[in-house]
């Protein structure tokens, strides 16, 4: 039976927190006590091992501890001994590039509603944002403040040496953890309580987002750099935006055209005249030609949508709809009901 604590819980070496956790949970799960009673398969040794390597890998502190002295084992296991070199030879294979142990921060996905209007003209705005962000208390070093912290001797602060290591086609160096600073760079006497030596802590931060003119609904918005901040200096993650746009009562879109639905009244829609539409960008006027039909559509050209990508506009439609008066006065039903005999209609076919 193994005894590496990563292989216990089958998670990577570089596995987050949540992954400790989630991989803890679901062993827990399958190997609790209870959940055995007949103990036939030696379920609770293994539970015990699992147990043990959580407490130990969920405490930065005390995972450390173990990679450092995971790491020196291994080393002492594989192969032949390394060449020794002199003091000045060593120099050439101090690496001068960022700490190993410096990680990416993580890629934060969410979702954002906007208008209907937002997706036409575009959108920027501060949203604050769930994420992992450098500890306050400590200023993302790990290290409690005010205690001693100095640069690594070994690694003269960058986290990394150059190491020759054997290969088929010889000794060739490569980049290796510093074993003394565990790739911190630094050695620290005390962690930060607050964020236990990680130099991250969960954290809101308020992100400006901008969204091109045009965006679509469910398209999904890149944010390079806005994401979680990363370990030890490493880059911020990125920001998945997934634009939901709230639909709009008389307007839809079609590709990059835009569909405005507009309602006429009787006499209009007969005699024809001058309709004003009220557009996202503004007021046009429509002419309307006698004998107008319900549902004809009126073609703007170029006041759709912009694309997203390319900024070329689609078309505007406006499709007339023809309402009838919301109220008639006495006066104004007889009449209808003159002009309905006038025009042929039959009127017992109608509700008068
Ligand atoms: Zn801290
Ligand atoms: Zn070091």
């Amino acid at each position: 039976m193994t005894s590496d604590h990563y292989e216990i819980l089958g998670i990577e070496e570089d596995a987050t927190q949540e992954e400790v956790k989630s991989a803890y949970r679901r062993l827990a799960k399958s190997l609790h006590p209870d959940m055995n009673k007949d103990d036939s398969t030696g379920t609770s040794d293994k539970f015990k091992n699992v147990k043990e390597a959580y407490e130990v890998l969920s405490n930065p502190l005390k995972r450390e501890k173990y990679d450092l002295e995971r790491m020196r084992s291994r080393r002492g296991q594989t192969g032949p001994p390394p060449p020794t070199y002199s003091p000045q030879q060593r120099n050439t294979f101090l690496y001068s590039g960022p700490p190993i142990a410096s990680q990416r921060g993580a890629d934060i996905k969410l979702s954002i509603a906007i208008s209907f209007q937002e997706s036409f003209l575009g959108m920027r705005r501060g949203v604050d944002i769930g994420m992992p962000v450098s500890c306050d208390h400590c200023g993302g070093s790990g290290a409690a403040p005010n205690t001693p912290v100095s640069g690594c001797p070994t690694c003269k602060g960058s986290g990394a040496l150059l190491a020759p290591v054997q290969t088929p086609q010889g000794y060739v160096n490569q980049r290796v953890l510093c074993s003394t600073c565990n790739g911190r760079g630094i050695l620290m006497q005390q962690f930060c309580p607050k964020c236990s030596g990680v130099g991250l802590i969960n954290g809101v931060e308020n992100v400006a987002v901008s969204l091109p003119p045009g965006v679509e609904d469910g398209a999904i918005i890149k944010l390079n750099g806005k994401g979680g901040h990363g370990l030890g200096n490493g880059p911020r993650g990125d920001l998945l935006v997934t634009v939901v746009v709230k639909e709009e009562q008389n307007m839809k879109r079609v590709d990059n055209d835009l569909y405005i639905e507009e309602s006429i009244s009787l006499p209009k829609a007969v005699f024809g005249g001058k309709h004003r539409v009220n557009t996202i960008e503004g007021r046009r006027t429509l002419r309307i030609p006698p004998m107008t039909k319900s549902r004809t559509e009126f073609l703007i050209e170029g006041e759709g949508f912009p694309d997203p990508v390319s900024g070329e506009h689609g078309d505007l439609y406006v499709v007339v709809y023809i309402d009838p008066p919301e109220q008639l006065s006495d006066n104004a039903r007889t009449l209808l009901k003159k002009l309905a005999v006038e025009i042929g209609e039959d009127l017992e076919q109608l509700g008068v």
